[in-house]
């Protein structure tokens, strides 16, 4: 089946996947739809299941049952603008399943790691490289692009977030939305169809959230496909088509992003948010 059967021009679909660590079932039959250029926002109570469906889609985690498809770029633009190197300057790759029900291969896991960036809470730089070296480690080490187009696209990527003095400096010296926003830019540089993001200002001081939500908002507008596991309901209003509310490893609701928080239907959901907002 395409992943963009029923679905216009779906990036990526996932069908019922499970993980147990151990005895602990932390993911129960996820489905998830993504269309391209669209924004979900993933939310729900600590320990949910949020981030292990995450790294899933990254090659993080390797799922023991469903199916991951990312889906190859439509040929009527893919959403986005398309001007200034953005979410329409990313590389066509063929569709992608991954069947985690059979056996999935080291090839398959790395071809889908090539399709997503994740985007992590704790930052997760090389703490010994400088600013410039953590971005074009991937497009240069693994990616295999000529060293001098990389570092010409980190720059530029670098300037968009304000940051390109500091490109040879080293994370310590960065604050945390200064490292962060270094985080996106690494992502950014991966070209990837799909981006991902761990809650990623759960880890920054108040008054540094908004520098970095300023940025994923930018990159919404231009049109990347992102999931987003977040707190931050009034962001999520903001920036997300859809929101997934989860609960004990299963999907309780989802639907338009002002729908699910404003005025959900499940019980659930309703005390989640009402908590948060
Ligand atoms: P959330 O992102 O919604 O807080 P997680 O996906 O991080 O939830 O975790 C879901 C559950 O899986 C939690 O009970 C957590 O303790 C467990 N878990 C996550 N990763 C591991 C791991 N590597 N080993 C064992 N248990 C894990």
């Amino acid at each position: 089946m395409s992943p963009t059967d029923g679905q216009g021009n779906a990036v990526l679909r996932v069908r019922g996947l499970n993980k147990s660590f151990g005895s602990n079932t932390v993911l129960r039959g996820i489905d998830l739809d993504v269309p391209r250029g669209k924004v979900v926002a993933l939310i729900g109570p600590s320990g949910s299941g949020k981030t292990t469906i995450l790294r899933s889609l990254n090659g993080l985690e390797t799922p023991d049952a469903g199916t991951v498809t990312v889906g190859a770029r439509g040929t009527a633009g893919n959403g986005a603008n398309g001007a200034g190197g953005g979410a329409g300057a990313v590389p066509q790759l063929p569709e992608l399943t991954l069947d985690f029900g059979a056996k999935v291969t080291p090839r398959e896991v790395a071809a889908l790691r090539d399709r997503s960036a994740m985007v992590f809470q704790h930052y997760n730089l090389f703490p010994h490289m400088s600013v410039l070296q953590n971005i074009i480690e991937g497009p240069v080490r693994v990616q295999r692009r000529p060293r001098a187009e990389a570092v010409a696209e980190a720059e530029s990527l670098l300037e968009r977030v304000g940051l390109l003095e500091k490109k040879d400096a080293h994370p310590f010296e960065l604050s945390g939305g200064q490292q962060q926003r270094v985080g996106i830019v690494r992502a950014l540089a991966l070209k990837p169809q799909l981006l991902l993001f761990d809650e990623p200002t759960s880890a920054l001081d108040p008054e540094l959230v908004d520098d970095v939500l300023v940025v994923i908002k930018e990159l919404a507008e231009e049109g990347w496909t992102m999931v987003i596991v977040t707190h931050e309901l009034a962001f999520a209003r903001q920036t997300a088509d859809e929101v997934v509310f989860m609960d004990g490893g299963v999907v309780v609701e989802r639907g338009p992003a002002s729908q699910v928080l404003r005025t959900p239907r499940e019980e659930r959901t309703q005390a989640f948010v009402r908590r948060l907002l």
